[in-house]
């Protein structure tokens, strides 16, 4: 560790315990301090739509684990992966129908673009760092130039290892090879096979066997293989990318509960198979689900709601809501635990935010310390942010404003981050000023208005010396 810090302790669903974590470069001397690193992959987006509410969540929690993990052990000691699944059925489908008059490879060229920008911008706005790399799968789907791992020369070596079969213009994985089958989900093949409604698929040897490759038609995106012109199943590309930049075996992986089973599973048997290991990743992390005002998301019930929606439009409580808000209601509800996603809920966020302001302002202490150390023990405590939370509110309520701007920094929130974006506040509430001395009314007020559409209130009053007018402001989120 660079630093004295708490011990850090997480959920493992591997085990069903919270553990203490040990990153594998610090167990022993075979790795030199200057090359260690903490080592996350998190499951990114598929590439085909806006990205739901629902998404944002993952991306928040292990947002919060990268600053954290940064804070303990250095902003270059971590390598956080996200990929951008970029190769998909769905994608495919969009891509048919919003550019009909394109190639296809050009159209889906298209809605992966366009929408891989809009997730950037998406998670930006709710204060989400970039992570380290974010590998795109139709990357690693062919062998590269530089010689990392690919998907076809890992499907080559699960077939070579008795793990995988061909069979009806598919390669499968033959999940009866691998004993340990079913450890993270917690789920016996025997159990499987004899809850299976679906018909057997005639060509599988077990109903549980997986895609790893299928061959494509003449107008889907294919790659050329040993086995056709086709293109991967979703599992193996988190297999291969994950093993190109953080190695065969790493720290913590991550995702939303609904991909224990089959994603993560799968991707177990298809790395530890492949690289004969006894385990992908030491930690597996897993965030609760997200509902919206008491519902299940669906587009059918009418309740679907985008990160975009919340952020750029008004229907969601009949207003927009700055990113800072949905990412502290995010955090207010362990990430394990299922979230209601309400408008009162943005609404008290947005409050909070504002109470916090207000204390920075009236302690007169914009600056910030490092996180307190009882907030931090909170949060190295399998991110426990309700109570971290309860100790900025405290934090504040003794005047220790730094403190808790420092604090509240390691989560990625700044209450008053707002005012250094905006440095043309004051220089337009003067320009004002000056309309209103050469009483040009009808400027004066576009420029307050000018104002309030950017979130800034401006308040008018007389200065008790010398009777002048005075303008302060503040913002309204
Ligand atoms: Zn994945």
């Amino acid at each position: 560790m660079t630093k004295a810090a708490p011990r850090l302790f997480l959920t493992n669903t591997l085990t069903r315990a919270k553990e203490e974590f040990r990153p594998l470069d610090w167990r022993g001397d075979a790795v030199p301090e200057a090359e260690r690193r903490v080592r996350m992959y998190v499951c990114g987006p598929t590439v085909y739509d806006f990205a739901h509410i629902g998404n944002a969540r993952p991306v928040i929690v292990f947002d919060v684990l990268f600053r954290l993990l940064r804070h303990l052990y250095g902003e270059t000691g971590v390598t956080y992966a996200r990929n951008i699944t970029d190769v998909d059925d769905k994608i495919n489908a969009r891509a048919a129908r919003d550019f009909p008059d394109l190639p296809l490879n050009d159209a889906i060229a298209r809605v992966t673009e366009k929408t891989a920008a809009q997730f950037h911008r998406d998670v930006a706005a709710l204060g989400c760092l970039p992570p380290t790399v974010e590998p795109r799968a139709t990357a690693f789907v062919a062998p590269r130039a530089d010689g990392l791992p690919d998907m076809i020369s890992m499907i080559e070596t699960l077939i070579a290892k008795g793990h995988a079969y061909v069979a009806a213009g598919e390669v499968l994985f033959d999940v009866a090879s691998m004993p340990a089958y079913g450890a993270l989900s917690h789920r016996k093949l025997e159990d499987q096979q004899a809850g299976a409604r679906v018909a057997v698929e005639a060509h599988k040897k077990n109903p549980a066997d997986f895609v790893l490759w299928k061959l494509s038609g003449a107008n889907e995106p294919g790659w050329d293989s040993p086995w056709g012109r086709g293109r991967p199943g979703w599992h193996i590309e988190c297999s291969v990318m994950s093993a190109a930049y953080l190695g065969q075996t790493f720290d913590i992986h991550g995702g939303g509960l609904d991909l224990i089973f089959p994603h993560h599973e799968n991707e177990i048997a298809q790395s530890c198979c492949a690289h004969g290991t006894e385990r992908m990743a030491e930690v597996w992390m897993h965030n609760g689900f997200v509902q919206v005002e008491g519902r299940k998301m669906s587009k059918s019930e009418g309740n679907f709601v985008t990160i975009a929606d919340v952020l750029e439009t008004d229907k969601v409580g009949g207003r927009r809501w700055p990113g800072e808000a949905v990412r502290l209601l995010m955090l207010k509800t362990h990430y394990r635990e299922p979230i209601d996603f309400t408008a009162a809920k943005l609404d008290e966020a947005v409050r909070e935010l504002d109470r916090w302001e207000r204390s920075a302002r009236a302690a007169g202490d914009m600056g910030e310390a490092e996180p307190d150390p009882v907030f931090l023990e909170a949060v190295c405590d399998d991110l426990a942010l309700s109570s971290a939370i309860a100790r900025v509110h405290a934090l504040f309520d003794d005047g220790k404003a730094a403190e808790a701007l420092g604090s509240l920094r390691l989560l990625g929130i700044d209450p008053v981050r707002e005012q250094a974006l905006r440095p043309d506040v004051a220089e337009r509430i003067a320009r004002r000023l000056d309309l209103l001395k050469a009483r040009d009314f009808a400027a004066a007020d576009a420029l307050r208005d000018e104002l309030a559409g950017e979130g800034v209130l401006l308040k008018d009053g007389k200065d008790p010396a010398t009777g002048e007018r005075v303008t302060t402001w503040e913002i309204r989120r």
